[in-house]
């Protein structure tokens, strides 16, 4: 079951809408002993295209 991981980091990959879209499909991250996310990768989350792609918003 996923469960809705809050993150803030928005310039992580996985970073979608204050959640971790890793979490969100039930994919392990790892937190470092230091209490910082070691499954960081800087980067924009690929679903925030796909929600423009399926909007219609330039369709108009
Ligand atoms: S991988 Fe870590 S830093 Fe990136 S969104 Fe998930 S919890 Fe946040």
């Amino acid at each position: 079951m996923a469960i809705n991981l809050i993150c803030f980091n928005s310039e992580c990959k996985h970073y979608w809408e204050d959640c971790c879209k890793k979490n969100l499909q039930e994919t392990q991250i790892v937190i470092g002993e230091d209490g910082m996310c070691k499954s960081f990768e800087k980067g924009v989350c690929d679903w925030y295209g796909e929600s423009e792609k399926g909007s219609g918003a330039d369709e108009i």
